[in-house]
């Protein structure tokens, strides 16, 4: 439901990452008028377009942290709506690995903090039954701690049927909308300064990622400051998939939790991430030395990964600050809720902390209703877990030979409610140009049923860029 911009939104979510999607989700599900501002060409521009794509249990969280109970309360939440949703749970299991005698110390003390979350099904495994379960890692590995409920999911068609879902419930989605400023009136309503014109909101939810603390600056001294932290990834070809079943966790320190290998929903294997702090707020580049120390420490874990090839690598920003707990808060005086800091584990908590957000919105501004979870949309398949649209019968073309993308699923991604903004926002609801070529071979016919629909792409001289 689009108002006029004098009247305002109930609530306004600045950010559509996937916290961003999911409280826009919750609070339009709840029955109020709810606006998603994203200042990207389409939604899931940040930090949410490049993670590991794990559903984690919360085991090696701090107990007792805000962090650890919204991850356990956002992992339930998407067990409960993904088959209805049409999205991917790949059961894999993790296993943390001990390579020395160092890191055999540290498991009895990784088991009591999994029981101390209320991961209880975490054991140990021993050398043998490892090797069994896996038998590609390297001889050096003598056991460790099971972790059965880690898994694997789509990490952006789960953000994008949330926000299909708050759209359905009359939300609104505005993209290529970025925040600049706001002020409040003595009457309590926000007006927001954006890219396409004022909104107004009787209360703003902050979820702005890595610009967390900038736009917390519009309500207030930010107390907290992002500090991002890049994770660099490796992508295997789908010929590697077969060298891990499980997810294979380093024992973790205190700032990270390690490189780890992992089967993706689509069929490859990833090494990575890499921790590294950098100032830069926006730009997430890859560098080769990164990119090598990671296929060395790969190959040190599964000796085979030597034999594979690359399909590609990727970056991603993680929206750390200088405190370990997610950062946030309600300000009821400024009409404003701040979700800030939701670093690494923002994928398995986000419904958690939507839920969270409905629960301190009920505390300091007004009682809701209680909603059902919708029925639907069902997402499309992308994942090779499922049957794909290339193996039905009388099915169209395929334009992506490496990924099986047909004609049908690109054109697709730019129907609905909420198509495609850009060619990143393409490749997520598609597959298209991810697989081993990169979009070699298949960008021209790509281009030809993308570029009437994203004019961005199209350069003076009439060529797609
Ligand atoms: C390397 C790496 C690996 C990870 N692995 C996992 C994992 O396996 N499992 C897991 O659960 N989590 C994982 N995460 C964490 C997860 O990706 C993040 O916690 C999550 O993406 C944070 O989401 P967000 O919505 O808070 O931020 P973002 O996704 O960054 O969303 C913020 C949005 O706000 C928009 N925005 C910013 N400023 C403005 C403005 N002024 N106006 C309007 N819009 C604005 C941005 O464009 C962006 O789209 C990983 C993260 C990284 C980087």
């Amino acid at each position: 439901m689009t108002l006029p911009p004098d009247v305002p939104y109930d609530i306004a979510v600045i950010g559509a990452g996937v916290v961003g999607c999911a409280v826009f989700r919750d609070f339009s599900l709840s029955g109020l008028r709810v606006v998603l501002l994203e200042r990207g060409a389409d939604i899931l521009s940040g930090a949410s377009k490049a993670n590991s794509a794990l559903l984690h249990t919360g085991f090696d969280a701090v107990p007792g942290s805000l962090e650890s109970r919204l991850m356990q309360e956002g992992a339930a939440r998407y067990r409960r709506i993904h088959q209805g949703m049409g999205l991917p749970l790949l059961p894999t299991g993790a296993v943390v690995v001990a390579w020395n005698a160092a890191d055999e110390a540290a498991l009895p003390g990784i088991l009591e903090r999994g029981h101390a979350n209320g991961v209880h099904d975490v054991r140990p495994m021993g050398a043998d039954e490892l090797r069994a379960r896996e038998p590609h890692l390297a001889p050096e590995a003598r056991g460790g701690v099971w972790v059965p409920g880690e898994s694997v999911i789509d990490a952006w068609s789960a953000p994008l049927g949330y926000a299909l879902q708050g759209i359905a419930a009359g939300g609104r989605v505005l993209r290529r909308a970025g925040v600049r400023g706001g002020t409040r009136d003595e009457a309590g309503t926000w007006r927001l300064d954006t890219e396409v014109g004022p909104v107004a909101a009787r209360l703003v939810v902050n979820c702005a990622g890595n610009q967390g603390d900038i736009v917390e600056a519009i309500a207030r001294p930010s107390p907290f400051e992002i500090r991002p932290r890049k994770g660099q990834f490796v992508v295997l070809d789908k010929t590697a998939y077969r060298l891990a079943t499980a997810i294979i966790l380093p024992v973790p320190n205190e700032r990270t939790k390690g490189v780890v290998i992992s089967r993706t929903a689509f069929g490859n294997l990833l090494v990575g991430p890499t921790a590294e702090e950098q100032p830069d707020r926006e730009r997430a580049a890859t560098d080769t030395a990164a990119l090598e120390s990671l296929l060395a420490q790969g190959r040190r874990m599964i000796p085979a990964i030597a034999q594979e090839t690359v399909t590609t690598a990727y970056a991603g920003l993680r929206p750390a600050t200088q405190f370990k707990d997610y950062q946030i808060e309600a300000l009821p005086k400024e009409g404003w809720i701040s979700i800030g800091g939701i670093r690494s584990t923002g994928l398995t908590a986000a419904l958690g902390i939507a839920a969270h957000a409905r629960r301190l919105y009920e505390a300091h501004f007004a009682t809701l209703p209680a909603f059902e979870e919708p029925e639907g949309p069902v997402m499309p398949n992308l994942t090779e877990e499922l049957p794909r649209p290339w193996q039905e019968d009388h099915r169209e073309e395929i334009i992506c030979h490496c990924e099986m993308v047909t004609r049908r699923e690109i054109a697709a991604a730019f129907d609905g409610p909420l198509p495609a903004g850009d060619l990143g926002g393409l490749k997520r609801r598609s597959r298209c140009m991810m697989g081993r070529c990169q979009g070699f071979y298949c960008f021209r016919r790509v281009m030809e049923i993308a570029a009437p629909h994203l004019p961005d792409l199209v350069s003076p001289l009439g060529g797609a860029r």
